[in-house]
């Protein structure tokens, strides 16, 4: 143990796309305000939030399939898909504010203009795709939705997809051109680099091991330095514990009654990647089919065109797996180690709902690579197997909790965890993830600092001129926002054309 003892404003465990988030909101909202960041890696974005560990789908709500539902009567809800839209045009403000303010620079390095579309085949789930862009499109977020089920327009959108397709079931796609394709790995990098420059005190292989409450009322952490093995104790008014899948276990440590009766269920994910330039070049767009029966929403099928190092590439999955561990590089012991005396019914209980889910995840995990390469077959008919690697995404805790829906019931979305009195929070669960960073860390300001959002709210309007306000029902401010946020983040481009096969 060593006699290091410091005290600051806020610490943010774990170096992700969400403690970037917070950082920098709380940089631009209180700049005197000391912030010390512990990382258990070496850099930042190196678990969930690394471009080659998610999918980097600007989750706008534009191509996904499963944030719209079928009513009985046949209708479509479109609720889930407004929330998520109006949640992404958030961050898009914040992230066009720090580029104005030459805070982080390069947009293109993070950030490219990509069609979403989504694609669905049978005559039933066409009906109800066109059934759900008359919906979309009588919104004013979803304007410039395109529907088609002619096979050739299809082809001009699609050649990668429609090409050799011998089947003749009726096919339909929607298509908007304003997707988009996110490294959310760069822009954290950038983020802390941006964090370093404001004084942020950012460590490397740090990782937070003890938490208990100190006389004063602050939060004393134990942080172990991962080479040396020392371990330093490190006081702070706030704690943001953004450690991806590892903050569940850092919550329970909390022993904070609102981190009572929570479990996790690791999901992982895999992709099959091509670098092969003449296939690459045959596809530019995200293309999101529907999750095939009994699989988690987030592991519903898509093609994309990815954007990495200035390099294109495609990726398709993901395919959902099981591993107990909570993160990449975590333990094979995390699922067991978050069995706590408080959880274990609300695990029991989801572990007797889940069966077939847990089934269906070991099976997944199971599959050959040509078992694999099948699926992709439904995309791609003419995909050859030498042209498709294997690629290890990141690991996705799902958070388990009693809901009014019954015990142990899990959840697919994001939750903020906080103390009563606002001095810790937690960010579980990771959809529709980082996409929604800096919407779910408005959640975390206004839960945390009640006192001080007042007093906030002209720099945040700056920050995010929406605040406060919904877009879909100011459309001049959507159009606004549309087009100054496509202005500064270099969306506005044309196109880039497909190369027919
Ligand atoms: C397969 C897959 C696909 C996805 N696709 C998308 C997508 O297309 N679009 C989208 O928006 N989102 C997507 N997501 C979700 C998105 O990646 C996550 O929501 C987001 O990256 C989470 O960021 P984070 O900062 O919370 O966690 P992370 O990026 O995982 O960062 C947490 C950090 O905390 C550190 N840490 C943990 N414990 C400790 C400790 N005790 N001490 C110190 N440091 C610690 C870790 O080392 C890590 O660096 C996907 C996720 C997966 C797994």
């Amino acid at each position: 143990m060593s006699d290091r003892q410091t005290k600051t404003d806020v610490i943010l465990i774990g170096a992700g796309i969400m403690s970037a988030t917070l950082g920098s909101m709380l940089k631009e909202l209180v700049p005197d305000w000391k912030i010390t960041v512990f990382e258990k890696l070496a850099s930042a974005g190196e678990e969930s939030s690394n471009e080659w560990n998610n999918a980097g789908t600007g989750h706008a709500a534009l191509c996904e399939l499963n944030y719209t539902s079928e009513k009985p009567d046949g209708s479509v809800d479109i609720s889930k898909a407004i929330n998520v839209n109006e949640q992404f045009q958030v961050s898009m403000q914040f992230w066009s504010y720090l580029v104005n303010s030459n805070l982080i620079r390069n947009p293109q390095d993070f950030i490219m203009p990509l069609p979403h579309m989504s694609l669905v085949q049978g005559a039933q789930n066409v009906a109800f795709l066109k059934r759900r862009f008359d919906a979309m499109t009588s919104n004013p977020l979803f304007q410039g939705m395109e529907f088609s089920d002619d096979p050739k327009k299809l082809k001009e959108w699609i050649p990668l997809i429609m090409n050799e397709r011998t089947s003749k079931e009726p096919i339909a796609a929607t298509k908007i051109d304003t997707g988009t394709d996110v490294n959310f790995g760069a822009l954290t990098r950038m983020l802390f680099d941006h964090l370093k420059t404001k004084n942020v005190d950012i460590q490397y292989k740090k990782s937070v091991n003890d938490i208990k409450r100190a006389s004063d009322g602050t939060w004393e952490l134990k942080v172990k330095n991962v080479d040396t093995g020392t371990v330093e104790r490190h006081n702070a008014k706030f704690v943001f514990i953004g450690g991806g899948g590892g903050s569940l276990h850092l919550l329970q440590k909390f022993d904070i009654p609102e981190g009572k009766h929570i479990g996790g269920f690791p999901i992982s994910g895999l992709f099959m990647v091509c670098n092969n330039p003449d296939v690459v070049a045959q596809h530019h767009a995200k293309v999101y089919g529907k999750a095939a029966v009994g699989a988690p929403p987030m592991s519903v099928p898509h093609l994309d065109t990815r954007f990495i190092d200035n390099k294109k590439s495609l990726l398709f999955g993901p395919f959902a797996g099981f591993s107990p561990k909570f993160l990449k590089t975590g333990s094979m012991f995390d699922l067991i180690t978050s069995v706590k005396p408080d959880n274990l019914l609300t695990l029991l209980a989801s572990g007797a709902k889940n069966v077939p889910l847990t089934t269906y995840l070991i099976q997944q995990v199971m599959l050959s690579k040509e078992k694999r390469m099948e699926e992709l077959r439904a995309f791609v008919p003419n995909a050859k197997s030498e042209d498709w690697d294997l690629l290890v995404a990141g690991q996705r805790v799902q958070v388990i909790k009693d809901t009014p829906a019954g015990k142990g019931t899990l959840q697919f979305g994001t939750e903020v965890v906080s103390a009563a009195d606002g001095s810790v929070a937690a960010l579980l669960g990771a959809s529709p993830g980082a996409s929604t960073a800096v919407h779910v860390m408005l959640e975390v300001i206004n839960k945390c600092f009640p006192q001080h959002v007042k007093a906030w709210e002209p720099k945040l309007k700056e920050m995010i001129p929406s605040y406060g306000l919904s877009l879909m029902n100011n459309p001049e401010l959507l159009h606004e926002v549309h087009s100054s946020t496509a202005q500064s983040l270099g969306l506005s481009s044309v196109p880039q054309p497909v190369t027919q096969a």
